[in-house]
Order: structure tokens, then sequence, then C-alpha cells
């Protein structure tokens, strides 16, 4: 396993593991000597687009390692009913895979057999994950950093669309949508984002502006342009994608102010099990609320919406009226 990911970390060349470099006799004369053959797998650019998406996978999520010597990149690992735990990643230098389990994980009873739970994720501290770091942290480093190989440009990009970004790109009711991505220089974006269109938007709430505001330029997605995100199919899909498309197109309600109706404020993090009460209040009346998502168990009645955590994900919150249509973003953890 580690082999592999080293492969990665060599810039595509793969070497089959050995256990001796040379054996000499007492005189010092050489009498074996293991001359290891490369053999290349992966393009250079190819491994350096993977690392630095394995360089994303450990930080800031739900796993997070870091050292202060040398840059990290890796991946968890984590099976059907918890049996075993994955952490496989490397350094510039050092490729290592740490793995928890039980190797014969067969338990036999009068009531019949079954395999333990080892309770562990990969990317748990303690556990695979902070094996790894821990290592990786006391490993003497000659080369910090993934080298650059030339194929490889860093190009700013608009991220609705991921092409150039335009004027518009800043101008997005959400914020900006400019980023930076990596590329390989054959397989870079050369067309300009032609998602986003214009849009008047309240210069208060910076939501769409209606009658009454007061009005600057801004941008919306142009909707009619979208058919799938990520895979899945635009119309008539809930959760995450209704809030993106929602929260592209709300307008200004009147009150030139972007304060959600919820008790909660625009957004609210539940334990699993807990039960949380969320009121909405919204200026004209209330048509529609109903929840999204299978992390989250709901009772509603009028305005009031009882919501207890059932599992680990996210779930949503919409309120209707006439005019507005307004998202409640709940993650349970
Ligand atoms: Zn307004």
């Amino acid at each position: 396993m580690s082999a592999a990911y080293a492969a990665l970390a060599r810039g595509g060349k793969y070497v089959k593991p050995y256990f001796y470099t040379k054996v000499v006799d007492r005189e010092g004369q050489v009498i074996l000597e293991k001359e290891p053959e490369e053999e290349r797998v992966f393009q250079e650019e190819t491994c350096y687009l993977l690392t630095q998406a394995m360089k994303d996978v450990i930080s800031g999520g739900s796993t997070n390692i870091s050292s202060s010597k040398t840059e990290l990149a890796g991946k968890t690992g984590t099976t059907d009913n918890n049996v075993h735990a994955w952490f496989c990643g490397y350094s510039p230098d050092y490729s290592l895979s740490v793995w928890y389990g039980y190797d014969e994980n067969l338990v036999q009873t009068d009531q019949g057999d079954y395999s333990l739970e080892i309770g562990i994720f990969g990317g748990d501290k303690p556990g695979p994950a902070g094996m790894f770091e821990a290592v990786m942290n006391d490993l003497p480093v000659k080369n910090s950093t993934f080298k650059k190989p030339a194929g490889i440009v860093e190009v700013e990009i608009d991220r609705a669309s991921g092409k150039l970004p335009t004027e518009l790109t800043e101008l997005d009711v959400r914020g900006s949508q400019k980023g930076k991505e990596y590329f390989s220089t054959n397989n870079q974006p050369r067309e300009k984002d032609d998602l986003h269109k214009e849009a008047d938007v309240c210069s208060s709430s910076k939501l769409l502006s209606q009658d009454g505001c007061e009005s600057e330029r801004g941008a919306v997605l142009d909707l009619s342009k979208i058919r799938k995100v990520a895979g899945i199919e635009y119309e008539g899909d809930y959760g995450k994608l209704e809030a993106y498309k929602e929260g592209a197109v709300q307008t200004c309600d009147g009150n030139h102010s972007t304060a959600p109706p919820f008790s909660t404020g625009s957004s609210l993090s539940l334990s699993t099990g807990e039960t949380r009460e969320v009121i909405v209040s919204t200026q004209d009346p209330l048509k529609e609320l109903y929840l999204t998502g299978d992390s989250v168990r709901g009772s509603i009645q009028g305005s009031s919406a009882t919501l207890t955590g059932i599992k680990k994900g996210e779930a949503v919150l919409t309120a209707k009226t006439d005019s507005q249509t307004y998202t409640l973003q709940i993650t349970v953890q």
C-alpha cells in the first residue's frame, strides 16, 4: 500500500519494495547490491494534482493533520461495519500507511459468527491519522515541499463554472466566486465564465432588487444553463441543491435586510440525539415549511419546527412565502 502512495510522492515512478540496499563482507567488499528499478506508472502532472487534492483531504475537514516541518498528503479509509480503519499518506520524503483492525476478525459463538467493530475511523486522532501525524513529525526531513512539475500552472477561475473569471464573477450576490486551481497546461481552462449574468442587486441586502430598493450592479447564476450540479440532475432535487438554487435568486424582501427569518440564525448545528425548536417569522405569510435530508427528523406545526439530529450529515429546512424562499442549513455532528 505504501509503495503505491510512494509512487505519487516520487512523481509517478513506482519502485517495488525491497529489503536491503547492499551486503558487504568484513573487508567491505560488496557481495550483493540492490539496484532499485523504477517504472513510470503515472504522469508527473497527474501525481501533482492528486497530491494537491490529498493535501486538502487532511486539512480542515473531519481529518486534520499537519507537520510544521513538511507538507503532507493522504487519504483515510474505513470499511463497512467499522471493521478496519486506514490512513495512508506521504510527505515528499516518506510514505506511510497505518492500519487499525484485527488480522483475524472472526468471533465464533454458539449463536453464530460475527466480527468486531473497532469503533475508530481512518481520520481519527488518536487512531490511524493520529499515528501517521506523530511519526511524520518525528522523522528527519530532507525535502519539505512537493515539487511542482513544469507542466502545472495555477490558474484563477470562476468557482461556479470552472472557467476563467469575468467581471461578473466578483459581483456574484453570494460574494466573489473567484478562486485558484492547479491544472496541467494541456487541460487548463481557456474559455471565459458564461454561467453568470448581470442583475440589479439591492445595495443594502445584496439580494435581487425589487421596487423601492436602491440598486447596484450585481450578478446571479443563469439557472437556465444549469442542467446538473456535481452529477445530480438539477430539476426537482432538494437539499443542498435547492439551497444553491434559491440562494442564487433571492429577492430583497423590502426590509433591505439579509437577516434570516429563523430563530436560530442562518445555520444550525445539532448533535445526534439533540432536539431543538426553530421558530420562523417571515414578513409575508408563511406558505410552506418543510425539511429535506435524512440526517434530521422533524415535526412541523405552523411556523414552528421541532428538529432532532438522527445521524451525522446535513439537512435543510426551507420556508416559503409567496415572494421569498429561505433556507436553514442544518449540520448534524
Ligand atoms: Zn432592498
